[in-house]
């Protein structure tokens, strides 16, 4: 099979344009992203740290953070010590 290299550039033209275009996009979503975490995290931290003592004697660090896994912080514990 021959290969035609005029459609073989256009079509390497066309792959780096898309490329660049779902760069762009891709950058677009990065900032809403990094936008709406940031509201979420505004909405979803609460005030409290939970009163819990963990196994180790410890006090319990869930604050209702979105990145922790102790869920919201209800009449001041945790999920894991309520
Ligand atoms: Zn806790």
């Amino acid at each position: 099979m021959e290969i035609d290299k005029t459609s073989q550039s256009e079509l390497y033209r066309l792959l780096q344009q898309e490329n660049i275009e779902l760069q762009g996009k891709y950058d677009e979503l990065l900032v809403k992203y990094k936008k709406l975490s940031e509201k979420e995290h505004l909405f979803m931290v609460d005030s409290e740290q939970c009163k819990g003592i963990t196994k180790k004697g410890y006090r319990c660090g869930q604050k209702g953070l979105p990145n922790q896994g102790g869920g919201h912080i209800i009449h001041g514990y945790c999920e894991w010590h309520r």
